[in-house]
């Protein structure tokens, strides 16, 4: 039988843990951990994940330093803020929410996070110390929603060691570090991208496949093996009719319905990666505030 894996739950647990963890750390050091928010602009959908990030990290005993910038906001007054922010003692992790407006160079200002405070795992050298040290876990803030995959790989009970993995997309939030990741558990990873030739034929032979791509269902049932684990991190909003009216409807990049007979093991969309993500941000921002108590 297909298991579904239940990402809200799995997040829950780790929330869970994240939650007594901070409460031990305030009785012990009488401080909690502080994530600074940045956010530009009303983008809707930005708006939907600050708020659901804030929430998550409230619930947690994380304190927010909400910062809701204006659309117009410069380059240059956006560094001054994050240069403030990497200076702010009761500021462990800083979020800058992307995507930013065109007018800003979004690399420009995640290089200008303190790679202390790094609470999205994005600053080249926590990319370096990704890609270089030994393990994933430790002390390394680490992209959220590939380490949130790989806590449900790791939840599965399967050895990773010598498994087939397809990951398709080769992006610097997902594709890559997720590539990482599971190089390190020992897992034979294979990178496909929008150039990848005979793309159905290399995931047919994954033991494991990863799709962050965002072409909604683009993988379908003859693109996955038989009892292969398969992880969906694309989201995206498609139009359906429903009753007569038009209506939008979240779906990931893989062909649910065909392919949960198929799998072994499932995430489904939404409830599958996206709260993992959300919740291994909580983890990066209390590994930040733990790292500072022990330096
Ligand atoms: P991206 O656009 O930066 O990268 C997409 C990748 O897919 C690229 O490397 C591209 O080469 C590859 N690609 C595009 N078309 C392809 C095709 N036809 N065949 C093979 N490869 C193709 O996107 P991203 O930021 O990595 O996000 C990917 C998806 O994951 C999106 O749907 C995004 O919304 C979603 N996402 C979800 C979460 C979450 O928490 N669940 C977090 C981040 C991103």
């Amino acid at each position: 039988m297909t298991k579904v894996i239940n990402g809200k739950e799995l997040a829950q647990d780790l929330r869970n843990k994240l939650k007594e963890e901070i409460i031990n750390l305030k009785a012990k050091y009488n401080k909690v951990p502080g994530l600074a928010v940045v956010q530009i602009g009303n983008v809707a959908a930005s708006s939907v994940y600050v708020k659901a990030k804030t929430k998550s990290a409230k619930e947690v005993g994380i304190e927010i330093i909400d910062h809701h910038l204006d659309q117009e906001i410069s380059e240059l007054n956006l560094i001054k803020l994050i240069k403030k922010l990497n200076n702010q003692d009761n500021v462990n992790g800083i979020l800058v929410q992307l995507p930013l407006p065109n007018h800003i160079n979004e690399q420009i200002i995640l290089d200008t996070i303190h790679p202390d405070k790094d609470a999205d795992g994005f600053h080249p050298l926590n990319v370096g110390k990704l890609s270089i040290s030994a393990t994933n876990d430790e002390n390394l803030l680490i992209p959220c929603t590939p380490y949130g995959c790989l806590l449900m790989l790791r939840g599965l009970n399967v050895d990773l060691k010598g498994k087939n993995v397809v990951v398709i997309g080769r992006s610097n939030i997902v594709g890559k570090p997720m590539a990482q990741l599971l190089l390190k558990e020992s897992c034979t990873v294979t990178i496909a991208h929008s150039k990848t030739k005979e793309l159905s034929k290399l995931c047919r032979d994954a033991d494991i496949l990863i799709a962050a791509v965002g072409r909604p269902e683009i993988v379908r049932e003859d693109w996955v093996k038989n009892g292969a684990i398969v992880i969906d991190v694309g989201i995206n909003r498609i139009d359906i009719e429903e009753d007569g009216k038009l209506k939008t409807k979240l779906v990931g990049d893989v062909l649910y319905s065909e392919v949960e007979s198929k799998a072994s093991a499932i995430t489904p969309v939404p409830g599958g990666v996206g709260p993992m993500t959300i919740a291994c941000l909580l983890r990066n921002t209390t590994i930040a505030f733990k790292n500072k108590l022990s330096n």
